[in-house]
């Protein structure tokens, strides 16, 4: 696809295929437990792809760039996408995450039933697998059961100034290995009293191939497995297999996995030898993950602000969840769009807060509906409107649903003697430059007519609580003397007997610090304790009825969406997705 700048993915993916790689893949000896996943409709698809979630939580901003790339890259190439769920850590993980990380990724609009599953796939459904995996490599001098505690192993795995030392169980022959696995497997020993370890290389200058532990005891309950298992599969060890059984071609992950891939590829190439598996084997990609500058990205970190109450869930409008984002009244176009202009990249980096909300308001400016709101309402009292207008008389205005797009039509709302304003849009005495209302000047009400200001009314506490104007007679937009009157300013408004009361949350940033977790070690001192704002403010009445997640541009204020949750026919809520320009000051 041309139109998709290219990386350095884009290029390995496009060298495989010219040389037809994968076409000539060939399965080892039985496929066994493999070929009921995995064979079948599987070489038709060119490239094989897969995003493996742990559910172990929501996903966020994060995966959906992974989401996008992997299901991007299977789209573009004729591929498809396996979504896999890395089940393999029992205490973790529940089916609640696994239903939300289903929604987020139909939402971003893609889908696994391409590959021929109605389901997605699920590591544990290849525990038998990995067990016979383990006793092949067991058997063929390859692994080996270490009974040493915990501490010994992490003394003896030395570091990198020194090699690590020799298991004294390193020598145990595969008959002896097999039957301690299989004790292991039956419950004869207790958690953490042995580990099944490859045997690769002590001396090793990465410490991944010194012996990594590939299976663990542990007395788990797992939400698909039950309590069928008490040895479970580490996740260096499952991963590649995970890989390997659904034929993955690219095997796409973040950096921190580079040092695992030589392990990646030794276990590979064990099973393959063996002919557990088909050749050539997946292979791993490493590209830089996402961080984002005013965003926790770490699943640890957003339960934490969950559990501790700093916001009202995953869902909260200002959580970089998938969830939070939908709420918030992001798109999954926009969120597309954002995968694109980062694009991939093989060293860190951070990315600017400001590119996200870039991708947002360039996707819904050509699309949203426009309205008028009132956000922070000032009474505005026409006095001379009996005389000019007729007594109790409501005029018509009207105004293009989107101002690019005729097709979308019009809106229609009346004006009157009263209308509200914004607080913001009246100066008793003017600051130098302010060109909106103030006593003695000239402002238009926007799609209306042009009026003058004279004066306000204060309460006794001193504070404004309306302002007086005349309207100035033919001058109504769309009227043959609309233009004679000269003005500077247009001000927003809406109609006090006809608009909507709406309550609009205006979100910002939850941290303040472009990097949240600079400057201290603990990340909660950089919330910005101003990220929400509730206003009690009024909404066009053209709005009557719009249904929950409906987007609209407030013109001058920004982009608005109606909440998931709380909005409804008692109550119009609206929460601020962006406001028209990047204004955040740092
Ligand atoms: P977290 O660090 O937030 O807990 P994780 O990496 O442990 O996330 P997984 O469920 O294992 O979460 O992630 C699934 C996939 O999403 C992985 O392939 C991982 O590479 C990718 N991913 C996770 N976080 C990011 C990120 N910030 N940027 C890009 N990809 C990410
Ligand atoms: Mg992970
Ligand atoms: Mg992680």
């Amino acid at each position: 696809d041309s139109s998709k700048s290219s990386n350095f993915l884009r290029q390995i993916i496009e060298k495989d295929l010219a040389e037809d790689l994968y076409a000539k893949r060939r399965w080892g000896g039985s496929p066994g437990d493999a070929a009921h996943h995995a064979a079948g409709e599987l070489d038709s698809a060119k490239i094989r792809l897969r995003f493996p979630p742990e559910p172990n939580g929501y996903l966020h901003i994060g995966h959906a760039k992974s989401i996008c790339l992997n299901f991007g890259l299977a789209r573009d190439y004729g591929g498809v996408c396996h979504l896999r769920f890395d089940d393999t850590n029992p205490e973790k993980e529940d089916t609640e995450y696994v239903d939300s990380i289903i929604d987020a990724v139909h939402w971003l609009g893609f889908d696994w039933a391409q590959a021929g599953n109605s389901q997605a796939y699920q590591a544990s459904d290849y525990f038998d697998f990995m067990y016979r995996a383990a006793q092949y490599l067991i058997s063929s001098g390859q692994a080996y059961v270490d009974e040493q505690s915990a501490e010994e192993m992490r003394q003896n795995r030395g570091d990198f100034s020194r090699p690590g030392i020799d298991s004294p169980y390193r020598n145990r022959t595969p008959e002896e290995n097999l039957a301690r696995f299989e004790e292991m497997r039956a419950g004869a020993l207790a958690d953490g009293a042995a580990v099944l370890r490859a045997k690769i290389d002590m001396a090793s200058p990465n410490i991944n191939l010194r012996d990594p532990a590939i299976y663990r005891i542990r007395r788990a309950t797992h939400h698909n497995t039950g309590d069928k298992w008490c040895i479970y599969p580490m996740y260096t060890f499952a991963h590649p297999i995970e890989d390997a059984l659904e034929q993955i071609t690219h095997s796409i992950c973040t950096l921190e996995f580079e040092d695992q891939r030589p392990f990646y590829d030794w276990l590979l190439d064990c099973l393959a030898t063996g002919g557990l598996i088909a050749s050539p084997h997946p292979r791993q990609y490493e590209f830089a993950r996402l961080n984002l500058t005013y965003v926790l990205t770490s699943k640890r970190k957003l339960a934490q602000l969950v559990n501790e109450k700093r916001v009202s869930g995953w869902d909260d409008p200002r959580m970089p969840t998938i969830v939070g984002l939908r709420r918030r009244g992001y798109t999954p176009d926009a969120l597309h769009l954002f995968a694109e202009r980062i694009g991939v990249a093989k060293g860190d980096s951070w990315i600017d807060y400001s590119t996200l909300e870039g991708s947002l308001r360039d996707t819904l400016d050509p699309i949203v509906p426009r309205a008028m709101a009132v956000l922070e309402p000032l009474k505005l009292v026409l006095d001379n409107w009996d005389e000019v207008m007729g007594h109790g008389v409501l005029d018509d205005c009207s105004a293009p649903v989107h101002p690019h797009n005729p097709e979308q039509g019009k809106r229609h709302f009346d004006i009157g003697k009263e209308v509200w304003i914004e607080r913001s849009d009246f100066e008793e005495t003017p600051a130098k430059g302010f060109f909106r209302l103030f006593p003695g000047n000239k402002v238009r009400l926007k799609y209306a007519h042009v009026i003058e200001c004279t004066g306000c009314e204060k309460n006794a506490e001193g504070e404004i609580i309306a302002v007086h104007a005349n309207l100035v007679a033919d001058t109504k937009s769309g009227t043959p003397g609309a233009d004679s009157a000269k003005v500077k300013g247009v001000i927003t408004w809406v109609n006090v007997s006809s608009a909507l009361a709406a309550q609009v949350r205006l979100y910002e940033r939850l941290f303040v610090q472009e990097h949240p977790e600079a400057g201290t070690d603990n990340f909660l001192d950089n919330l910005n304790p101003d990220s929400l704002r509730v206003v009690e403010g009024y909404v066009e009445p053209s709005l009557a009825g719009i249904a929950a997640g409906q987007r609209f541009q407030f013109e001058r204020h920004g982009y608005f969406v109606t909440d998931l949750h709380d909005h409804g026919d008692e109550k119009i809520v609206f929460n601020r997705i962006t406001s028209m320009k990047d204004s955040w000051v740092k």
